[in-house]
């Protein structure tokens, strides 16, 4: 029997059989996974590689077929890969019979359980300016100047969102609590993951926290520093998380990986993706305490666009590119895929979310095709 994350680790440079597990979901999960995989397929060409794809249901597409969002069968084939790509999970609201079933047997239960079920406390959500979309980012050309690139690490599994939390009555009066616990391994297992990244991008991690206030804050701050002593090369900065917002429009450049909690995560997250213009773009990664991640775009299935053939595949091509660097540490193919989308957007080649004036309108399967084409 294959252990969970028995990985097949190689050397930088090696020949990988890349074994990946495929989710390509819902609305236009499967035509943006299609897109991704053939740039994936293109990279494998052109580096000697090879990938092995396993597809696996889950959501709307696993209870078509299984009456389940997740089955046992999907987490543990799941288990048996290097990493995962999906596209997105969940149909319309008002509409798809999948809403009809009680709340446990909805699509996006199925997302929650896998994140469970593979342990995935670590999210990350890059938010990258590109030069040449800077006229969809909100903030005054001033401050985006020569575009911005950072990555929000937030902790996924603890805080506030998983501590006690109740309603009590009190002297006839209704009281509503909920604890932020952490302790020191949670927070240490996901800072040297953050400096492991920052490792791979311009060295610097920014902490963000509330340590005037909380008492996490201040054990979160203790940690950090303790896992930072190990690595001399990145540059530690604290910053409160007050602070950071006001920083992520005022200053984006100064961020390289920002750290954080999962509350505070989950709010500077959108806020830094929203300043970055278009959902279509944006990548992220859940990863565990080994190198397996699930990699998938930071948006919805899209029900209003699904099957149109006009989606917009580049968060999950980025979301491949991020699993070549992270979960295979194949930095030189994902460099070559950051690449030939923005070559893509230098020569004016647009989907219709990211339009504008004088650019050239393509739709999904072009702008696989185009980015192919550019790999190097
Ligand atoms: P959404 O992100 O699917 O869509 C919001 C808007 O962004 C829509 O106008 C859509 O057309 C556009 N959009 C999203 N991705 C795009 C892309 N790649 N290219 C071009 N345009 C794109 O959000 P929603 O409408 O609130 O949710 C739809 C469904 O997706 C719901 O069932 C929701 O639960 C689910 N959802 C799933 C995930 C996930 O799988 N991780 C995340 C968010 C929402």
């Amino acid at each position: 029997m294959i252990e969970f994350n028995q990985l097949k680790y190689f050397r930088k440079g090696d020949i990988m059989n890349l074994h990946i597990g495929v989710i390509k979901g819902d609305g236009i999960g499967p035509e943006i996974v299609t897109e991704a995989m053939k740039v994936l397929d293109k990279i494998a060409e052109l580096y000697g590689h090879t990938c092995e794809y396993e597809e696996l249901l889950l959501g709307g597409a696993s209870i078509d077929v299984h009456g389940i969002p997740l089955t046992d069968e999907t987490v543990e084939r799941a288990k048996t890969c290097d990493a995962v790509l999906m596209g997105s999970i969940g149909g319309d609201a008002k509409t798809s019979p999948w809403y009809q079933l009680e709340p446990s047997k909805r699509p996006e239960a199925g997302l929650l359980a896998i994140r469970k079920s593979l342990n995935l406390f670590a999210n990350l959500r890059p938010a990258v300016l590109y030069e040449d979309l800077k006229g969809a980012c909100p903030l005054k050309e001033e401050i985006t100047e020569g575009g911005f690139d950072m990555m929000i690490m937030r902790e996924l599994t603890g805080g506030l969102y998983f501590g006690e939390r109740n309603t009590v009555e009190k002297d006839g009066v209704l009281t509503a609590y909920d604890s932020l616990t952490y302790n020191e391994t949670e927070i240490r297992r996901i800072a040297k993951r953050a400096f492991d990244i920052a490792m791979k991008r311009r060295k610097k991690v920014t902490s963000v926290d509330k340590a005037n206030v909380l008492d996490s804050s201040r054990l979160w701050r203790k940690v950090v520093a303790e896992v930072a002593a190990d690595y001399p090369e990145v540059e530690l900065e604290n910053m409160l998380v007050d602070n950071c917002a006001m920083q992520l429009v005022k200053n984006p450049k100064q961020f390289d990986v920002i750290l954080t909690e999962n509350m505070f995560g989950d709010i500077l997250s959108d806020e830094a993706s929203m300043v970055t213009g278009s959902i279509g773009m944006l990548a992220s990664a859940s990863l565990n305490e080994s190198k397996f991640g699930l990699y998938e775009p930071s948006g919805g299935s899209a029900p209003d666009i699904a099957g149109k053939g006009v989606a917009n595949p580049i968060a999950t091509i980025l979301s491949a590119a991020m699993m070549l660097k992270f979960s295979f540490d194949l930095d030189k193919e994902a460099d070559a895929i950051e690449n030939a989308v923005a070559q893509v957007l230098k020569d004016g080649y647009r989907t219709g979310d990211i339009m504008s004036d004088g650019k050239t309108l393509i739709g999904t399967e072009e702008m696989g095709d185009f980015i192919c084409e550019r790999l190097k």
